[in-house]
């Protein structure tokens, strides 16, 4: 089942109060920063190739660990996604809970080894992960500047990907979900 729009807007109140609280004001947002404020503990690991990330919850403490040989920019979605784990997802009645993350955007293609819950969960990381790193109010601002004006979409998308510091791919998910709901908020 897709994610509502309602769930959309949850989150992205969810990640401005959460910018608010850090007092981040514009981007690229630092996202190990903000797990870090909300009681995670971030560390790179090394989690050979297929392991994008891991979140750990033991003793009421989170830890992410992230592939130490995967790209910044991947690195950083990563992170993202994890913490959306640890403040969604966590089950804070067990003394011990696991997520571990392939590939995030392709995930679909494994659904059957997932339960219809696992799956959900998923998709609302990653849509987490991607308003937390690409702020709606940042990307409307950083749009409005003079030398976007001329930009084709895709050499704009380009472009907001260095300044957000993500990956073309995931700004233009961002794109295409706020498009979607644009109008259902
Ligand atoms: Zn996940």
């Amino acid at each position: 089942m897709p994610l509502t729009s309602s769930f959309y807007s949850k989150i992205e109140q969810q990640v401005a109060e959460l910018l608010k609280a850090v007092n981040i004001l514009q981007a690229p947002v630092p996202v190990d920063q903000i797990a870090r404020f909300c009681g995670a503990v971030v560390l790179p690991y090394e989690l050979g190739n297929e392991v994008s990330g891991v979140l750990v919850y033991e003793e009421s403490r989170g830890t992410i660990g992230y592939n130490a040989s995967h790209s910044t920019k991947r690195q950083r979605f990563t992170i993202g996604h994890e913490l959306a784990h640890l403040l969604l997802h966590v089950n804070k009645h067990k003394s011990k809970d696991l997520f571990v993350d392939k590939d995030f955007i392709v995930k679909w293609r494994y659904n059957k080894i997932y339960s219809q819950k696992e799956f959900e969960h998923e998709q609302e990381a990653n849509a987490f992960a991607a308003a937390l790193l690409m702020p709606k109010e940042f990307l409307i601002k950083e749009m409005q500047k003079e030398k976007y004006a001329e930009m084709t979409e895709i050499k704009l998308i380009e472009e907001l990907a260095k300044v957000f510091q993500v990956s073309i791919q995931a700004m233009t998910y961002r794109f295409a979900d706020l498009n979607k709901f644009a109008y259902a908020t």
